[in-house]
C-alpha cells in the first residue's frame, strides 16, 4: 500500500518510523511519502492560510497549495500495469466533522492500494478542495473521536497504524486481529475482554480456571462472555445497536442476567429499573 501524507509539520509524522508501521515500511509493505505542502507555495513567507470569508476567529488553509501538492502527487502514481489508467488514490480529510473513524472503516481502507492523507491545521481547509476532488476520487471525510485536537497530522497516526495493521503480513500472526474488539465477524460489535499471560500468580491474584483447561469450546464461550459483559459496562450504545440474529441462546441469557432486555423491534434495551453495579 502507498501513503502520502500533505502536511505543514512533516516532523510530526516522524512515528510512522517506529515500531509496526516502520518495519512494514522496511519490508517495503507500506510505501509512506511525507510531503511539506509549503513546497507547494510561492511567496516569500510560503503562506497557506488566509482569514475566512464571512469573517469570525482563526485562519483557513488556502486551496491553491492544496490544489498544486495533491495534483502532483496523484500525476506519480504509475499505472498497476502498463497500458492500464494510472492508479486512483483515496483521499483522506481528518476532520471532527467527519464520519467516525472504526474498525469497519480501517478494514475497508486497507483493501485500497493508495491512501493520500490531507491533515488540515487552522479552521480546516477551503471547502473547495474537498469539493473538487471529490469529482475524481473518492474522498473520506473522517474523524477520529468527539473533540478537537490542534491539527490532524495525530489523526493520520491513528488511522495509519489501525490500517496498517490489517495488511497481509504486517502482523506477525494473521490470526491476531481476528478477535479485536470491533472485529468484523462472529464478534462484531463487542469490546474484547480481558486477557492473560504468564506467570499464573501474580501478587496473589490467579487466572480464570478455564484459560488452564484446554477445552477450546469452553474458552471461547467464556471469551465471548466476557466480552459481552464488557462491552455491556463501557459500551452498552454497542449492544443497543447489535443485530440481535447474531446472538444464541446463552448470549440472551446473560444479556438478561445483566439486566438488559429485548423490545418489540427486537434490539436490546436495559431493563426499566435495573440500576448499573
Ligand atoms: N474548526 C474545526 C471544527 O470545529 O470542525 C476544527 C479545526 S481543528 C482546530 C484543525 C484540524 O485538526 C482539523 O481540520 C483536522 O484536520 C484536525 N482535527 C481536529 N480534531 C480532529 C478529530 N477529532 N478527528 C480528525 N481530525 C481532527
Amino acid at each position: 500500500m502507498r501513503v502520502d501524507v500533505v502536511t505543514i509539520f512533516p516532523e510530526y509524522l516522524e512515528p510512522l518510523n517506529v515500531s509496526l508501521v516502520g518495519k512494514a515500511r522496511a519490508r517495503g509493505q507500506l510505501d509512506v511519502r511525507v510531503h511539506d505542502l509549503r513546497r507547494w507555495t510561492h511567496d516569500r513567507h510560503h503562506t497557506v492560510d488566509d482569514t475566512p470569508y464571512g469573517g469570525g476567529p482563526g485562519m483557513v488553509m488556502k486551496p491553491e497549495p492544496w490544489g498544486e501538492a495533491l495534483d502532483d502527487i496523484i500525476a506519480s502514481g504509475a499505472p498497476a500495469a502498463p497500458g492500464e489508467p494510472p492508479a486512483r488514490p483515496v483521499l483522506v480529510v481528518p476532520t471532527p466533522s467527519g464520519v467516525p473513524f472504526t474498525q469497519t472503516l480501517a478494514v475497508e481502507l486497507s483493501a485500497r492500494p493508495w491512501l493520500i492523507f490531507a491533515p488540515a491545521r487552522y479552521e480546516g481547509i477551503d471547502r473547495r478542495v474537498i469539493e473538487e476532488y471529490g469529482e475524481h476520487l473518492d474522498v473520506y471525510e473522517v474523524s477520529i473521536g468527539d473533540y478537537v485536537l490542534a491539527g490532524g497530522e495525530a489523526a493520520v497516526l491513528v488511522i495509519t497504524e489501525a490500517v496498517a495493521r490489517l495488511l497481509p503480513g504486517v502482523l506477525g500472526n494473521a490470526e491476531s486481529h481476528r478477535d479485536d474488539s470491533f472485529a468484523p465477524g462472529a464478534m462484531a460489535d463487542l469490546l474484547e475482554g480481558p486477557v492473560y499471560t504468564k506467570p499464573p500468580e501474580w501478587r496473589g491474584r490467579g487466572i480464570p480456571e478455564v484459560l488452564l483447561s484446554g477445552h477450546h469450546g469452553k474458552i471461547a464461550r467464556w471469551r465471548r462472555d466476557e466480552a459481552f459483559r464488557r462491552t455491556a459496562r463501557n459500551r452498552p450504545d454497542l449492544i443497543e445497536r447489535c443485530d440481535p440474529a447474531a446472538l444464541d441462546k446463552h448470549d440472551r441469557a446473560l444479556l438478561a442476567e445483566l439486566g438488559w432486555e429485548q423490545r418489540p423491534d427486537g434490539r436490546f434495551g436495559r431493563t426499566a429499573g435495573v440500576v448499573e453495579e
